[in-house]
């Protein structure tokens, strides 16, 4: 089992950290901090999430200047393509490019409506993902990542349409995929089959997230079209009141989810941070990676 092995028995391992653009000037202090405490464990790089129709745009560019600059770590931006044409969407990218950033993780994004709302393209704007991969490959030599889903995109008719749509994304340019968060690793592994049956042979990093309040994921799960099994929810039952059972069980669930993945022969982990370190540090060790 690739969990029973020491570290340097596992020197492939890759792992990646995403956070979002801060709001405060608390939640900034917060951000910081656990940056710099990720940031020994050197991950390939460190995103952050660019908001809602664009929303963040100056607080991610920001982020990842300085996350490049000053934390001494490798950054990625997110970028989607709502609200915007292509020369604006464009002119972000070279933004990126002057802060230093190389990788940057291609989305479509949700209308400002919500998700499951319909998807309306800018008049001049990048149609979906896979357009804005080609547009961004254009401009220049970055690494770029895009999104993946072990339970199938909401909107993708069936999963014949899912698959096909991940391999133009691919085709156009990407490098990788990053999945969407999911709870049940068969999910995942059947997603991974259907993808290298359809000629895909990207690397598709298994997105996880720790569940720091099981409140707070099970409405982000639903939001994206992510299920919650029921078993999973039974051992978080009744735990609203008790964070330190709470933070155990959350513990106990995120390292049996990536030493299962391990053992599947996974190499590559996202985790969604939600700018905190501690059971990242934790799952990170868990892998394999410690602070150098
Ligand atoms: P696409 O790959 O373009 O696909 C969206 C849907 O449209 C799919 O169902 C696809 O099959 C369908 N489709 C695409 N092209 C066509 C076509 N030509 N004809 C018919 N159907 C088509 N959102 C943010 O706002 N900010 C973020 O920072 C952010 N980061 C994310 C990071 C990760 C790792 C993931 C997994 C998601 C992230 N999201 C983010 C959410 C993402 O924007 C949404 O999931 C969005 O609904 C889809 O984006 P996409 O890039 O997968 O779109």
């Amino acid at each position: 089992r690739a969990s029973r092995k020491t570290a340097d028995e596992r020197p492939d391992l890759q792992i990646s950290f995403e956070f979002f653009p801060p709001k405060t000037d608390a939640m900034e202090e917060r951000f910081w901090e656990s940056i710099h405490k990720l940031a020994p464990l050197k991950p390939r790089f460190v995103s952050v999430t660019y908001g809602a129709g664009g929303s963040t745009r100056e607080r991610t560019l920001r982020m990842v200047r300085h996350i490049t600059s000053d934390a001494g770590v490798p950054a990625a931006a997110h970028l989607t393509c709502v609200g915007a044409s292509r020369d604006e969407v464009d002119e972000v990218v070279r933004g990126f490019a002057e802060a230093g950033v190389k990788s940057i993780v291609a989305l479509r994004g949700d209308p400002p409506e919500g998700v499951g709302k319909p998807f309306v393209p800018h008049p001049q704007g990048y149609q979906n993902a896979a357009d804005l991969v080609a547009g961004i490959r254009r401009l220049g030599d970055f690494d770029i990542s895009v999104a993946a889903y072990p339970e199938k995109h909401p909107q993708s008719a069936d999963w014949d349409a899912d698959i096909d749509n991940l391999k133009r994304k691919l085709d156009a340019g990407a490098n990788r995929a990053i999945t969407q968060m999911f709870f049940r690793n068969a999910d995942y592994l059947r997603f991974l089959e259907r993808a290298r049956r359809a000629g895909i042979t990207a690397p598709i990093v298994p997105g996880i997230q720790p569940i720091h309040s099981f409140k707070q994921i099970a409405g982000f799960a639903e939001r994206c079209g992510a299920s919650i099994p029921d078993w999973l929810a039974d051992r978080f039952e009744g735990l609203g009141e008790d964070p330190e059972t709470h933070a155990l069980v959350a513990a106990a669930v995120a390292a049996e989810q990536v030493t299962e993945l391990l053992d599947e022969g996974v190499t590559e982990f996202h985790f969604y941070t939600l700018n905190r370190s501690n059971l990242v540090l934790a799952l990170a060790r868990l892998l394999g990676r410690r602070p150098n």
